[in-house]
C-alpha cells in the first residue's frame, strides 16, 4: 500500500498513480493534499519540479469525483490558469493521466491556435479546464465560456503571470469567479506584490512552502568558465560535441538572454553538426511544439531557449544546462538549472561568464550558497575553435542580427538589476496578444535582496553525480560543489 492511500485519495486515483510509478508523495503533496481534501484554500510556495501539479490535481479530482455533476454548456467545474502554453499543455496532460480511471473530462485552451475549435469543444462544457489567461478571456468574450460554475480555481506560477503582464487579466478573472469556491494559489517566489494578488483569490489559506530555490541548486554539479563573449559559441559547440561523442550528454538545454541570440546559437550548433532547435516567443506554436517534441523524444538533443519559454518545461533526462549568458536576476539561474536534476536525478550546469557578467555570478553564488567550480578553456581551444565550421551569414544578415539583438537586449534586460521583469517580454506569453504590450514596464518587480523562502529541501540522497566531460579538465568530474552555508 502506497503512502498515497493513507492520504485518503480515492481508489481510481491510486490506481492511476500506481500506473505512473509514483510510490511516495513529494513533500508538497504530503503537506497540501490533506488540507485540500478538506476543501481549504491554499497558498503554495513551490516551483515546477516539486510535484505541485499532482499536489493540486489529486485532491481536486477526488473532490470532483466524489460529487458527480452533469456537465453544463460552456462551463467548467475546475479552472487551472497557467502563464505559458507549454506549461498549460503539460498540466492538462498530467491531469488526464491522474484522471484516467475517472469519468471527468479535461480540456486545455491556449493562445496561438485557432479559437473556433476550442469554442466548439466547450459547447457541451467540460469538468476541468486548463487555460492561459488571454485565451480564457477571449473565450469568455466570445460567449464560449462562463466561470459561474467553477468550484475549484488554481492559479499557477503567479510570479510568472505578473512578469508577463497578466495582472489585469487575473483581476478580471477574479471578478468572474463565483464567491463560493476553493482556491489554490501557487508561486515560486512570494514578494509582497504577489502576496497582495493572492489575497484577491484565497481566503484563510493553508500555507505550504517547499524546496527553497537555493536548496534545489545544491543537487546540481555547477561549473563556470570565464571567457569573452566572442569565444562562447566555439566553446559551446566543442563542449556539446565532446559530451555527445562520449555519450555523457542525454539532453542539453542552452539558455540565451535573447530570442535572436537563441536562433544564432542554433545556426552555429547546426553548422557544427549538432542537432539543435530553438524555443522562444518569436516561434509559432507549431514550431515550439515540434521543437519540444523532438527534444522530448531525443531526436534533437539540444534545445536552445530563452528563460520564459523554458520555464516549467518538464522534460525528464535533461543531463546538462548551459548558461550561454548568465541571467542578471539570480533566481532565474536557479530556475534554469532546475530544468535538470528533476525527480531526484542529478544534473550538470555549465555557465559561460563574460567579463561583464562577473557581477551576476557573484549574486548567483550568494543566493545559492554554492561556489561554482571553475573550468578553464581547453588548452587547444583556439586551434579547435578555428576548425569549427560556423553558420554562413552574409554581411547584411550579420548586421541585421546585431541590430535585432541590440534591440532585444535593450528591451528585455537593460541594466535593470533590481527586479525580475525585463527578461520576460512577450516571450512565452504570446497568448492572444494579452500579455504585456512591448515596452510596457513589467509588473510585480521584486526588490533587490528579496530572498526566496522555504524550509524543506528535496535533495536526492545517494544519486550519482554526472560528469561535466571526460576530457580530464582540471577541477571537473565526480566531486560535488562545495556548499557554503551562509552564517
Ligand atoms: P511538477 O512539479 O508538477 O511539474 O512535477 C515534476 C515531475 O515529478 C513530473 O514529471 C511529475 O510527473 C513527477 N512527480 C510528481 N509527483 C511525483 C511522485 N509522487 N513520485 C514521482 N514522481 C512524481
Amino acid at each position: 500500500m502506497s503512502y498515497f492511500s493513507e492520504l485518503g485519495l480515492a481508489e481510481p486515483i491510486l490506481r492511476a498513480l500506481e500506473t505512473k510509478g509514483y510510490n511516495d508523495p513529494t513533500p508538497i503533496q504530503r503537506q497540501a493534499i490533506p488540507a485540500l481534501l478538506e476543501g481549504r484554500d491554499l497558498l503554495g510556495i513551490a516551483q515546477t519540479g516539486t510535484g505541485k501539479t499532482a499536489a493540486f490535481s489529486l485532491p481536486s479530482l477526488h473532490r470532483l469525483a466524489a460529487n458527480p455533476q452533469p456537465r453544463k454548456p460552456a462551463s467548467c467545474r475546475m479552472l487551472v490558469l497557467s502563464p505559458t502554453r507549454e506549461l498549460a499543455a503539460q498540466i492538462a496532460d498530467n491531469i488526464k493521466g491522474y484522471a484516467k480511471n475517472l469519468k471527468l473530462m479535461v480540456d486545455c485552451v491556449v493562445g496561438g491556435v485557432p479559437i473556433g475549435k476550442q469554442a466548439r469543444r466547450l459547447v457541451g462544457g467540460t469538468d476541468i479546464l486548463v487555460a492561459t489567461p488571454g485565451r480564457l478571456l477571449d473565450l469568455i468574450d466570445n460567449r464560449a465560456l462562463t466561470l459561474g460554475r467553477v468550484e475549484i480555481f488554481v492559479l499557477d506560477e503567479a510570479d510568472q503571470m505578473m512578469d508577463l503582464g497578466f495582472i489585469h487579466a487575473l483581476k478580471r478573472v477574479a471578478n468572474l469567479l463565483p464567491k463560493t469556491r476553493q482556491s489554490l494559489f501557487f508561486s515560486a517566489t512570494m514578494p509582497k506584490s504577489i502576496e497582495d494578488l493572492g489575497k484577491q483569490f484565497i481566503q484563510n489559506p493553508v500555507r505550504v512552502e517547499v524546496a527553497p530555490q537555493a536548496t534545489t541548486a545544491e543537487r546540481v554539479d555547477q561549473f563556470v568558465t570565464f571567457l569573452n563573449q566572442a569565444e562562447k559559441q566555439a566553446l559551446l559547440s566543442l563542449r556539446i560535441r565532446a559530451l555527445l561523442a562520449d555519450k555523457t550528454l542525454d539532453r542539453a538545454l542552452v539558455f540565451t538572454r535573447t530570442k535572436h541570440g537563441a536562433d544564432r546559437v542554433v545556426r552555429n550548433l547546426n553548422a557544427a553538426g549538432i542537432d539543435a532547435r530553438a524555443i522562444h516567443g518569436n516561434k509559432t506554436q507549431a514550431q515550439r511544439t515540434a521543437a519540444l517534441e523532438a527534444f522530448r523524444q531525443g531526436s534533437s538533443p539540444v534545445l536552445v531557449a530563452t528563460d520564459i519559454a523554458a520555464r516549467g518545461i518538464d522534460v525528464s533526462g535533461v543531463s546538462h544546462v548551459f548558461n550561454f549568458e548568465l541571467p542578471n536576476v539570480p533566481e532565474q539561474y536557479v530556475h534554469r538549472i532546475g530544468r535538470t536534476a528533476r525527480a531526484g536525478a542529478d544534473g550538470v550546469a555549465i555557465s559561460f561568464c563574460g567579463p561583464d557578467e562577473k557581477v551576476y555570478l557573484r549574486d548567483i553564488e550568494k543566493l545559492t550558497r554554492v561556489k561554482l567550480d571553475q573550468v578553464p578553456l581547453p588548452e587547444n581551444f583556439l586551434a579547435e575553435a578555428a576548425k569549427l565550421p560556423s553558420a554562413k551569414r552574409t554581411p547584411e544578415q550579420i548586421q541585421q542580427d546585431a541590430r535585432r539583438e541590440e534591440r532585444d537586449q535593450r528591451g528585455r534586460f537593460g541594466d535593470r538589476r533590481d527586479g525580475r521583469g525585463g527578461g520576460a517580454g512577450r516571450d512565452g506569453g504570446r497568448d492572444g496578444g494579452r500579455g504585456r504590450p512591448q515596452g510596457q514596464k513589467p509588473q510585480g518587480q521584486r526588490p533587490a535582496g528579496d530572498a526566496p523562502r522555504g524550509a524543506e529541501g528535496e535533495r536526492a540522497e545517494g544519486a550519482k553525480p554526472r560528469r561535466y566531460h571526460s576530457s580530464g579538465a582540471p577541477g571537473v568530474g565526480a566531486h560535488r560543489n562545495k556548499v557554503r552555508r551562509a552564517s
